[in-house]
Order: C-alpha cells, then sequence, then structure tokens
C-alpha cells in the first residue's frame, strides 16, 4: 500500500490502519506540513517504510493500492504557497496515476469538499458542481482539486485505471498540529492556554466536522468497494455547526477561561457546508458514528498530552 502524504493527520492514521490490517505500507511525504512525530510510532514495525520524496516529482516504486493524501490542506498552508499547492494536486495526480497505470494499481484521491466552493445549494450532494472563482486566493487548492479529479476520471476512461474519489468534508482529531490554522486546532489549543478564541468574521459561517476515525473507516471501505464505485462521493459527517457554536463547545468541554474574540473574515470563505451522504451510505454502507462533543474530547485529550509532554509524547 503507497500512502503519499503519510506523515500528515489523516495519512498517519490511514498508514496505522492499513499496518493493522497486515498490509505492508509504504509512506510518502516530503513533510511539508507533516511529521515524523505522526509516524513515530509506526517506525519500529518491519511493515512500514519511509520514503522523503515530493510527488510533484515522478516516483518508481510498485504498489497494489494507492492513497493520495499529499497536499496541504489548512487554508494557512496551501495559501503560503499557492504554485506549489496546485502543483503538488495536478502534477501530483498525473505522477501517481502514471504509476497507477504502470503497476494497474487502484488509486484513491483525498479529494475535498472546497469542490463545491462557496455552495448555492445545501446541502451539497456529489452531482452539485460547485461554485469556485478561479482567481481567489483559495482556487490554488479548489482548482488544483477540481483539475486532479478530471485527470483522475480520464485515467479511468482512457486507460481503464481504478479510481476512487472521495471528497471529504471537514475533519479533525489527534495528529492534527497544533500550529496548522485550522479552525478545530486553532479553538482547543487556545481554549486550553486560555487565550482568546479567535471567531473569524461574526461566527454565523457553519461547517459539518468529522472525526478522524470515521473518515479512516469510510477510506478503506471505498478503497475494498467494487470496481464500479469510483466515486466521486463524499465522505463527512452531516451534522452542522457554526464556528461560534464550536466555539462554545471548545470552552465549555475544556473548562477554559478563554473568551471570545471576533476577526475579520478571510477573503473568500465558504458560507456554509454539509454533506449529502446518501451515496456513502448505498454503495459502502458507511456512516460516521462518532459525535462532535465525543470526538472533541478525545482530541482535546490528544492536545493536552502535547502541551504538557512536547509532541515526542505519542
Ligand atoms: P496534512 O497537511 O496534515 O497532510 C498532508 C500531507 O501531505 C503532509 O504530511 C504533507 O507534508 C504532505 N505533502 C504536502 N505536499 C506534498 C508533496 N508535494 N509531496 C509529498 N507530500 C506532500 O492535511 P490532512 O488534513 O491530513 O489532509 C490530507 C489530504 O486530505 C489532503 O489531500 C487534503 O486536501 C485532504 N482533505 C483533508 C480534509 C480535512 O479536513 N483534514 C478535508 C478535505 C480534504
Ligand atoms: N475559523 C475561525 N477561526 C480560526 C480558524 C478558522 O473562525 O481560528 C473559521 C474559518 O473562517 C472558516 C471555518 O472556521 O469559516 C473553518 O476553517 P478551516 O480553516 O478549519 O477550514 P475550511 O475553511 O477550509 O473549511
Amino acid at each position: 500500500m503507497l500512502v503519499t502524504g503519510g506523515a500528515g493527520f489523516i495519512g498517519s492514521h490511514v498508514c496505522a490502519a492499513l499496518l493493522r490490517e497486515g498490509h505492508e505500507v509504504l509512506c510518502v511525504d516530503n513533510f511539508f506540513t507533516g511529521t515524523r512525530e505522526n509516524i513515530y510510532h509506526l517506525l519500529d514495525d518491519h511493515r512500514f517504510e519511509l520514503l522523503r520524496h515530493d510527488v510533484t516529482f515522478p516516483l518508481y516504486v510498485e504498489a497494489d493500492e494507492i492513497y493520495n493524501f499529499a497536499c496541504p490542506a489548512s487554508p494557512v498552508h496551501y495559501q503560503s504557497d499557492p504554485v506549489q499547492t496546485t502543483k503538488t494536486s495536478v502534477h501530483g495526480a498525473i505522477n501517481l496515476l502514471g504509476l497507477a497505470k504502470r503497476t494497474q494499481a487502484r488509486i484513491l484521491q483525498a479529494s475535498t469538499s472546497e469542490v463545491y466552493g462557496d455552495p448555492e445549494v445545501h446541502p451539497q450532494p456529489e452531482d452539485y458542481c460547485g461554485r469556485v472563482d478561479p482567481c481567489s486566493i483559495r482556487a490554488c487548492y479548489d482548482e488544483g482539486k477540481r483539475c486532479a479529479e478530471t485527470l483522475f476520471f480520464d485515467y479511468n476512461r482512457q486507460y481503464q485505471v481504478q479510481i476512487k474519489v472521495a471528497r471529504i468534508f471537514n475533519t479533525y482529531g489527534p495528529h492534527m498540529h497544533p500550529n496548522d490554522g485550522r479552525v478545530v486546532s486553532n479553538f482547543i489549543m487556545q481554549a486550553l492556554r486560555d487565550e482568546s478564541i479567535s471567531v473569524y468574521g461574526d461566527g454565523g459561517q457553519s461547517r459539518s466536522f468529522c472525526y478522524v476515525d470515521d473518515l479512516v473507516e469510510g477510506l478503506t471501505q471505498l478503497m475494498a468497494s467494487e470496481p464500479s464505485v469510483t466515486g466521486p462521493i463524499n465522505l463527512g459527517n452531516p451534522s452542522e455547526v457554526t464556528v461560534l457554536e464550536l466555539a462554545e463547545l471548545i470552552i465549555d468541554l475544556t473548562g477554559s477561561r478563554s473568551a471570545i474574540r471576533h476577526f475579520p473574515l478571510p477573503v473568500a470563505d465558504p458560507r456554509r457546508r454539509q454533506p449529502v451522504i446518501q451515496r456513502a451510505r448505498a454503495e459502502l454502507s458507511w456512516e460516521p458514528r462518532t459525535g462532535l462533543k465525543e470526538g472533541l474530547e478525545r482530541t482535546i485529550a490528544y492536545f493536552e498530552l502535547l502541551e504538557r509532554e512536547g509532541f515526542g509524547s505519542r
């Protein structure tokens, strides 16, 4: 099993799940946003191998299945080097699809709800084509992922490569980087330090948060599905909350003395996001099981340990 972006948040959980299932895992990462600490606990397993490599360059290895997670996912990081972000999605897809074609491997793409942009259709089903501004500062990520989907479907139609395209909605859990800039990690770190909670805009914008263990189950089930199941398929938790509600829940769960402080809303911040998951239910019998409170409690416990003992503690 080849896992690109395997040292990142989601990729590291997928590497661990595949090892638990008895597979040999090759983790490929350039450590742009991923860390060695995320995979530290896997290094002693003789079936686990780590390769430092940037997927924008060709890769010659053997694989039966490829999970492509390589790409920074936090707006702060993907906007810090936007040209590299687009290259990672597009050149990365071309290189890995070429590898899948040569080795006849199945390949799964970690696509995103960002392909729907700032949606006029709510909640978002897979047949909604989205509303993305190709010139906005989010486009390096959104359009890169959209082009990667195009490449996946063209490699499938033109070369019969077995593809699986998952559109992942906001996911959270242990192994998120504490300085990654995403809302869940920001709010928990701020709450644990009794610092102000940085709500952007009025906090009325919504997201639907999925706990990482649920997502990983969906991803491995998608990879194992019949060849006719190519996706795109939404994977996410349909329970929607506003950013302000999330801030209040995190303050409550951490028992923090933090106060909420409002900052300007980032440019092109989508107003609402919620997945329709009928397709995942029907084709994978998949359903997220972890409620937001339970998932946040586990995530808070992880960040508390990091605060106390540092990165090496995991
Ligand atoms: P992450 O930033 O923690 O992980 C991305 C990993 O890819 C990191 O380890 C990073 O070092 C690596 N990477 C980046 N550029 C690379 C390159 N050119 N070559 C090799 N490795 C490279 O983010 P994540 O949340 O784990 O996201 C993983 C994937 O899932 C991404 O493709 C992301 O777009 C997608 N996704 C995530 C979410 C979410 O909420 N977490 C939502 C939708 C989609
Ligand atoms: N957000 C916020 N405070 C933060 C970080 C993010 O209010 O410290 C908001 C952000 O404006 C967005 C939502 O939380 O509306 C989710 O942001 P994130 O960066 O986690 O993911 P994305 O925007 O890609 O869904």
